[in-house]
């Protein structure tokens, strides 16, 4: 593979990033993962925008202006031939002696690669609907940002494993936040609830498509918290992102959601959402 440091394309064992980089020593950066379908970008303008704001909350510059950022992901899509898959992009505040302030003289690092995930747009997981466990959300307080420290999602997705289930959804004063990699949301007759916006969860580029394309299809949406027995309670249930798209969420706590199966809101915006995302692809 090849993939991209600090302006430089070169193959994966020859990439370099010094071990005084802050991404490394405190987690001081940010990311971003588009999906690839058909050889192309996924809402990349989405991914953009909230890179600039993730920079901005962390007083940090991008290397580069957007343009150059939109043909690296082109150039390492092309190189790596990838036609369904992911590219993963990266800015840290960069390298310089070791201090908790943010120090004047680090140039900040970026990194981008790709990874193929062929079948990604049929995922099997579609049909059959994840299992979710509940879990205490216990990560800091801006998960708006989207920072790389995500310690606390891996050991909830351990716990997922552990428990028997495919991931968690993470509980703060009795309502769920989102999952440990993406929103979260339930239905109920007509209507599609979601969590609100706030420094509580991530904002979610798949979330914002799927609730417009949801009103364009005359959709009922309520941005609102709920808890984990409405969610039980629920018609069906489901997640979103950008590399799983729309995801059916079929038992939650060992509680079937609904039919126990995959529910036909779900089916169809996880359809509305691949189409209209492949249309719009660059
Ligand atoms: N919430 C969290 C905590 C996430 O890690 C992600 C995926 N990175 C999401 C939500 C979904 O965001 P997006 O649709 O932009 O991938």
């Amino acid at each position: 593979r090849t993939v991209y440091v600090n302006g430089a394309y070169v193959p994966e064992d020859e990439a370099k990033i010094s071990v005084f980089d802050r991404g490394f020593l405190f987690a001081d950066g940010v990311y971003e993962v588009t999906s690839v379908l058909d050889g192309k970008l996924i809402d990349f303008a989405g991914h953009a925008a909230r890179l600039k704001r993730s920079l901005s909350e962390l007083e940090m510059e991008s290397p580069v202006s957007e343009d150059d950022l939109l043909e690296i992901h082109r150039h390492l899509v092309r190189v790596n031939e990838i036609d369904e898959g992911l590219v993963y992009l990266q800015v840290t505040r960069g390298a310089a002696d070791r201090d908790f302030a943010y120090p004047a003289e680090a140039r900040p690092s970026l990194v981008l690669f790709t990874q193929a995930k062929p079948g990604l747009a049929d995922a099997p997981a579609a049909k059959k609907g994840m299992r979710v466990i509940s879990i205490p959300d216990r990560r800091w307080g801006r998960r708006d940002i989207k920072t790389v420290q995500l310690l606390y999602p891996s050991m909830g997705k351990m716990m997922a494993r552990a428990a028997g289930a495919d991931d968690a959804w993470m509980v703060e004063e009795g309502a769920v936040t989102e999952g440990t990699s993406n929103n979260a949301y339930i239905v109920k007759g007509n209507t599609i609830v979601t969590r609100h916006l706030g420094e509580e969860i991530l904002h979610g580029i798949t979330r914002a498509a799927v609730l417009r394309m949801a009103a364009e299809a005359q959709m009922k949406v309520e941005e609102r918290s709920f808890t984990i027995a409405e969610a039980q309670d629920a018609d069906e249930a489901f997640v979103t992102s950008a590399s799983t798209f729309v995801m059916p969420v079929v038992e939650i706590d060992g509680e079937p959601v609904g039919a126990g199966a995959p529910g036909p809101v779900a089916a169809r915006l996880r359809e509305i959402y691949l189409d209209e995302s492949r249309k719009k692809a660059v």
